[in-house]
């Protein structure tokens, strides 16, 4: 076409070719692959063939005269793109790509030259049109290959750097909902990669449909999915969505006939918060994710900067964990497990530790998954089975030894060989030697899980099923496997002798099934009177626990076993205690004049397991610094082998979000005054440049932590207490008789220290504010928050039937921590559940009426009433510390 173009051009307007020309640009045009025009110096129609006219449904005739760019769609937004502007520009034009508007609707590449009359002044184009439809399109599908997903349509990777630039950056709110199947492998290995592209594609379907705009769920590949929601930020709502994508993705599905169930995991990030750019969204919501994947299937976790210090707190561990295991940093100790008719040691399991050079013991529920992870639990395990077996041999009389064996562990080839080595080598015999497994060794491949338990029994060990009740607890392994023994997993026994558990039934269950099959069952992590009790009661036939003892050092065991038998008895508390929370947490701590780097073991709301001070005597006061302005006055109650326990002057407080927090925070400006800036993240202890504040209680004065070490005396009695008082001092029935919770609370004033608590004119506000809400709960929400210390979590799970009047104690249980604790109720707080609505259909005490679920969105109407009360800086968890110092 370019050719004859050329040749058309070049032969002008002369009038004795116009044979040949014609020919040509007939034979062309008839092939469809293009047509020429020509248009007079307003723009319209001197020339186009019949042809072509025809393709307008129209005659040549008909056509002429009127404007050429009428042929064409309006394109583009640029005044250049168009094709009236560019006719009016009276210069050459080529390949302005325009649809026509036939009912074809196909594209051309236009080209334009202009032409002049006997006088050299302007006089139209001629010109010519290319078709490219089919180059378009095709280059349309590359580029919608390069940015979607060809299995599920959705938009990819690349989409999505895109699309979250654009969405984040400063100032702009968004959240980003990393999300992973759970599951899902085992449907691809066991339906085939069909069935799990079908089921990718119901999976993205779902999405879309939950958020609802189809271009703001990514796949990311495999069975990964994001989800941005942009101009949100509210952890509620976005809890909310999670939840209900994890609710959606685990209906079963149908694929081919059959029937199959996957779960997701969700992390979240939201910017500004977590991040700004893209890249640290992203990673932020990973890290989440990873966090909400070891926490469990089917959970969802926000990212926070804790998770920072894990993943590098995890990249050091495994380092130090190379050196640990040539070096004689791990040692073996021995927990004993005593039969419950005769309260003998039967056996004991070995258990690991590692005593880290700088950072003291660190638990194997958090390394071994390192080793794992690090390919480094195959040195590990040979060494412990080895060294418990030599052990073992060594000491007098004939009990057991149970040693940990993981699933990847299982599936390595060598065990068989490695724990027969191990027993000739000590000479040990194998019925003395129990191999504990946990169900995780069924989801590998069948066979090879027959092979090694066949030929583990063919050497005569003893194999138990370790941490059931934990994971997939079904039974159908038990008929199937040669185990000894179930382990019976501690939460399971923990939860048992709590009100209204299921537990102890079930328990009973394992406990006929292993008899009928002439297993064993050994209750683990017993630590109470009343727990051995009812193990005892279910028929156990083994405990283990602290309530007997801890893991031991190997002599000590020697020692204790004297004459071959050991009998203990049971010491301990008669009932369960409040949980602590397990953690592991760079802090500082206030001494001297001196700020030491501290690791935080554990912390309950009263008190804290520190670790890294040396020489403190029991009674000195410090402070505790847990980082980002959280500073709170401590004193050492005591000094035990892993730790220093300080005991906080005022308890601390939830965040809302399940952790724990001082209740007031310190600015960042008064933290560089008195270079405490960063100082607890930095990992660094350092002499502090206030000489002048040397005792802890001038540097308490001087950080405004005065007023909490004044309120010690008075706080001490909890929430509770001050609930009860609070509740005889106000004629609580007349109050309610209104049935409105918030009038109560004009008794509340305390006048305080004005950062935190209200006053009296603040509550009135508040309480109209309240009143106003859209959310008919949140006065009650507000009102058992006060009256009975809960945290919101608590209250938003809570159910009815875990209230007991008679007793007026109420078990509350933290959804996101699995923890439940007993609040003692107020005669305020009986009242309020009189009054509180109760939906018969639903056993939660706090509901949306409108949706007979448990409320999810209390942060949103919550912050809407503080808003209209002008309390911008309380928080709801604040209204719990309001009342704790007040009283
Ligand atoms: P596990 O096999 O369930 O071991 C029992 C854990 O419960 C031990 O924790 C033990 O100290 C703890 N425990 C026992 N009685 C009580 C009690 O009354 N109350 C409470 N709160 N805890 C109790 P430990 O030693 O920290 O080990 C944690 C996990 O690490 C073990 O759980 C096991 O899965 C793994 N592990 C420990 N040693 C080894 C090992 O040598 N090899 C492998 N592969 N894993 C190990
Ligand atoms: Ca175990
Ligand atoms: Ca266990």
């Amino acid at each position: 076409i370019m050719a004859s173009a050329k040749f058309l051009s070049m032969r002008g307007a002369s009038a004795s070719g116009a044979m040949p020309e014609a020919i040509l640009s007939r034979t062309l045009e008839e092939s469809g692959a293009g047509w020429f025009w020509s248009v007079n110096n307003q723009g319209e129609i001197t020339y186009v063939s019949e042809h072509t006219a025809e393709r307008f449904g129209s005659n040549a005739a008909a056509l002429t005269g009127s404007p050429f760019s009428e042929l064409f769609r309006p394109a583009g937004h640029a005044a250049r793109d168009r094709l009236p502007f560019v006719l009016n520009r009276q210069i050459n034009f080529d390949r302005l790509v325009l649809q026509s508007i036939d009912a074809e609707g196909r594209w051309w590449e236009v080209s334009g030259r202009t032409c002049k009359d006997g006088y050299s002044r302007f006089d139209g184009y001629a010109g010519f049109c290319i078709d490219v439809t089919e180059r378009r399109a095709s280059s349309e599908t590359t580029s919608q290959l390069a940015l979607f997903d060809t299995l599920t349509g959705l938009p990819n990777r690349l989409n999505l750097a895109r699309y979250l630039n654009e969405h984040s950056g400063p100032g702009k709110r968004c959240a980003v909902l990393l999300l992973d199947l759970d599951r899902f492998k085992a449907v691809n290995d066991s339906l085939g990669h069909p069935a799990g592209d079908a089921l990718l594609k119901q999976v993205a379907n779902r999405l879309s449909k939950i958020i609802g705009d189809e271009d703001k769920v990514f796949r990311l590949g495999g069975d990964e999915f994001m989800a941005i929601l942009p101009g949100c930020d509210d952890r509620d709502q976005l809890g909310d969505v999670a939840h209900d994508i994890i609710r959606a993705l685990s209906h079963p599905y149908s694929i081919e006939e059959t029937r199959c169930v996957i779960g997701a995991s969700v992390g979240i990030a939201i910017s500004p918060h977590d991040g700004i750019y893209s890249e640290d969204l992203t990673r932020k919501a990973d890290l989440a994710l990873y966090s909400a994947k070891s926490a469990g299937r089917g959970c969802v976790r926000y990212f926070s900067d804790d998770l920072l210090q894990v993943a590098e707190d995890r990249r050091l561990l495994e380092e130090d964990l190379r050196d640990a295991l040539v070096g004689d940093q791990l040692t073996l100790l021995y927990q004993p497990q005593v039969s419950t008719s005769h309260e003998q040691v039967a056996g004991v399991e070995a258990l690991i530790r590692w005593n880290h050079p700088r950072r003291g013991p660190i638990s194997p529920a958090v390394f071994i998954p390192i080793a794992e992870e690090a390919d480094l639990i195959g040195r590990l395990g040979e060494w412990i089975i080895r060294k418990a077996c030599e052990d073992a041999a060594g000491w007098p009389g004939a009990i057991r030894v149970a040693v940990n064996v993981s699933a990847i562990q299982f599936a390595n080839d060598a065990l068989s060989t490695i724990v027969a080595s191990a027993l000739a080598q000590s000479g040990l015999l194998p019925n003395r030697l129990e191999i504990e497994l946990t169900e995780s060794v069924f989801l590998t491949e069948s066979a090879d899980t027959d092979r090694m338990f066949a030929r583990l029994k063919g050497i005569g060990v003893r194999l138990a099923l370790d941490d059931f009740g934990t994971g997939y607890s079904s039974l159908g392994y038990l008929r199937t496997a040669p185990f000894d023994k179930i382990k019976i997993d501690q939460t399971f026994v923990r939860d048992a002798t709590l009100h209204g558990s299921r537990n102890g039934a079930i328990i009973a269950a394992i406990v006929a099934l292993a008899s009928a099959l002439n297993m064993e069952t050994t209750a683990e992590g017993v630590e109470t009177l009343d727990q051995l009790e009812l193990m005892r009661e279910l028929g156990v036939s083994h405990i283990q626990g602290f309530l007997y003892s801890k893991a031991i050092a190997s002599e000590v065991l020697a020692k204790q076993l004297g004459d071959g038998t050991w009998a203990i008895k049971p010491t301990g508390h008669a009932r369960q205690r409040n949980n602590r929370r397990s953690l592991y947490r760079k802090a500082g701590a206030i001494l001297g004049g001196y700020y030491y780097a501290v690791i935080v073991r554990n912390m309950s709301e009263t008190g804290a397991l520190i670790e890294g001070l040396l020489e403190v005597p029991p009674g000195t006061q410090i402070i505790v610094d847990l980082g980002d302005g959280r500073l709170e006055l401590a004193v050492v109650r005591r000094a035990t082998a892993r730790g220093y326990g300080v005991e906080f002057s005022q308890p601390l407080i939830d965040d809302g979000v399940g952790n724990l927090t001082t209740a007031q925070v310190i600015t960042p400006y008064q933290l560089a005054k008195h270079g405490l800036a960063g100082a607890a993240q930095s990992g660094q202890s350092k002499l502090l440049p206030s000489t002048a504040l040397t005792t802890v209680q001038d540097f308490a004065s001087a950080l405004g932590l005065a007023a909490a070490s004044d309120a010690l005396s008075s706080a001490s009695g909890g929430h509770a207490r001050a609930g009860q008082l609070l509740g005889a001092h106000l004629k609580v029935k007349a109050l309610f008789a209104a049935s409105n919770p918030l009038q109560s609370m004009s008794l509340l004033n305390p006048g305080g220290d004005p950062r935190r608590h209200l006053s009296a004119d603040d509550w009135e506000r508040l309480k109209s504010a309240v009143e106003d809400s859209h959310n008919s709960q949140l006065k009650y929400i507000i009102a058992l928050i006060v009256f009975t210390g809960a945290r919101l979590q608590e209250l938003l799970t809570a159910v009815w039937s875990d209230i007991n009047r008679p007793e007026r104690t109420w078990i509350i249980a933290h959804s996101e921590l699995a923890e439940e604790r007993t609040v003692r109720l107020a005669e305020a707080a009986i009242e309020i559940f009189a009054v509180l609505p109760r939906d018969p259909d639903c056993d939660h005490v706090i509901i949306n009426p409108q949706t007979k679920r448990p409320f999810q969105s209390v942060f949103g109407s919550w912050d809407a009433a503080r808003k209209k009360a002008g309390l911008a800086n309380i928080g709801i968890h604040d209204l719990r510390c309001s009342i704790k110092t007040t009283w």
